[in-house]
């Protein structure tokens, strides 16, 4: 299709404007004006492609998803993934409430086991403190939940303030809270206060989604299903053993969670530190996803903490962040994150599937043949078809490009003379 029909039924399925859809992607979403407005010192904006997901179903629901990213494949593989884990019922996803950690930093503390019990023994005094300062949120349902406390240090005592950000991802709204609450809680520590700051390990607002593959949406050309899940669990053992591999393996799973992130406007620095800092809650670090056999089917597992908003942060904003959220059409924030996560576990399944068969290099070459190709001076459909010579050959350089091209062309030149005549 080209992008002006993509377009126009993507609108007619989801139900969003196309007007609105045309208007949004053709500029990006934000013009300098308002990329002033967000940050410091700006010339102007930086585009990015805007591509959409599809075959995704997550708890018997279909969703078109907006992925924002620059690798070429990512949007192919999620897609292509997201096929087969719906041959077996798409996936399936629940989550936490909203609940994300502000931390105080108490310093210089006497005693920092009375200082642990004193904070425990105010914790309503001090959820109402904070709920003073968390007005909309508090009126949405939401607002202080529970206080924790932890010994870092002889003389270093943290105090967690948990707290609902129903739809918003948080940051803000907890830090404003932390700071209305550190002098009480320092004074009660009998310390000084130190760092008042959310934590990005939010691991209260985890998000855990399955998918069960059958054998057979896994085969390839070459290899059974059977086959294809018994490489993908080793590739998962192998992940599971070693935090060299691990990294790798969490980095195909944050190629589709990224790209949602980022088209739905949310923060994935954030995203990034929590799921990294959750995949090495046990002292080393882990993949965040798990692959097993049952029976005929491949199982796989993701858990992370995700702290995605459908409010507040740049959403207000930027034009094709909302333009998103229309396409998904979320409930709210958990759901978000559902979907984030599940595009998430189909790209690490594309991934694992391509690595434990073809050997992700012959996709690989295809696209760079393709950008050879049009470097050479290709158009159209010549694109393809010198790329696929180049690949055939095992050869893609521009050289053998420009001479794959010559050479078609020089044969195809007689080929439509003669059928105009
Ligand atoms: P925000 O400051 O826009 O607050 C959300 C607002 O939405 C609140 O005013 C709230 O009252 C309102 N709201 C309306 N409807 C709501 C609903 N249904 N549920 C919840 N709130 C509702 O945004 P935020 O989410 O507090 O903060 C997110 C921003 O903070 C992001 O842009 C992020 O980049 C930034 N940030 C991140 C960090 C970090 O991760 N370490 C630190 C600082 C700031």
């Amino acid at each position: 299709m080209r992008i002006s029909q993509r377009r126009a039924l993507v609108g007619q399925v989801t139900g969003a404007d196309l007007r609105e859809i045309e208007g949004t992607l053709d500029t990006g979403g934000i013009d300098p004006d308002t990329a002033d407005k967000f940050v410091e010192n700006v010339l102007g904006t930086y585009a990015m492609p805007y591509g959409v997901a599809l075959n995704v179903q997550v708890n018997g629901r279909d969703y078109v998803v907006p992925m924002v990213v620059e690798e070429p494949s990512v949007v192919a593989a999620a897609s292509n993934a997201a096929k087969m884990a719906r041959a077996g019922g798409g996936f399936t996803a629940e989550w936490d409430p909203s609940v994300m950690i502000a931390q105080v930093q108490v310093q210089d503390v006497p005693d920092v086991h009375v200082a642990v019990r004193k904070i425990l023994e105010h914790e309503r005094e001090i959820l109402a403190l904070a709920d003073d300062v968390l007005g909309g949120v508090t009126t949405r349902g939401g607002g202080a939940r529970a206080v924790e406390a932890r010994v870092l240090a002889d003389d270093v005592v943290v105090a967690h303030l948990l707290i609902d950000c129903k739809e918003a991802m948080g940051a803000n709204l907890v830090n404003t809270a932390a700071e209305r609450v550190a002098n009480r809680v320092a004074a009660l520590a009998g310390g000084r206060v130190g760092l008042r700051i959310l934590s990005n390990l939010c691991d209260k607002r985890c998000v855990r989604v399955r998918c069960r593959v059958p054998a057979e949406a896994l085969a390839t050309s070459d290899l059974p299903g059977g086959a294809v899940i018994d490489a993908i669990v080793q590739a998962s053992r192998f992940a599971e053993l070693d935090p060299y591999r691990a990294a790798t393996h969490n980095k195909g799973i944050m190629n589709g969670i990224d790209a949602v992130v980022l088209a739905t406007g949310n923060d994935w620095r954030a995203v990034e530190a929590g799921a990294h800092a959750y995949a090495a809650r046990k002292g080393r670090y882990a993949p965040l996803s798990i692959w097993r056999r049952d029976g005929d089917y491949l199982v796989g597992t993701l858990e992370l903490p995700l702290a995605l908003g459908t409010v507040g942060g740049t959403l207000r904003v930027h034009r094709a962040a909302r333009l998103s959220l229309a396409l998904l059409n979320v409930k709210g924030s958990g759901e978000l994150a559902a979907v984030a996560a599940s595009v998430g576990l189909a790209n690490n399944l594309a991934g694992l599937r391509a690595l434990a068969t073809d050997g992700v290099q012959r996709g690989h070459m295809a696209q760079h043949a393709r950008s050879v190709a049009l470097a050479a001076g290709a158009a159209g459909e010549l694109v393809e078809r010198v790329a696929r010579m180049m690949v055939d050959a095992r050869d893609i350089r521009l050289e053998t490009a420009k001479q794959a091209l010559a050479s078609l062309v020089a044969f195809e030149m007689p080929i439509q003379q003669a059928s105009s005549r």
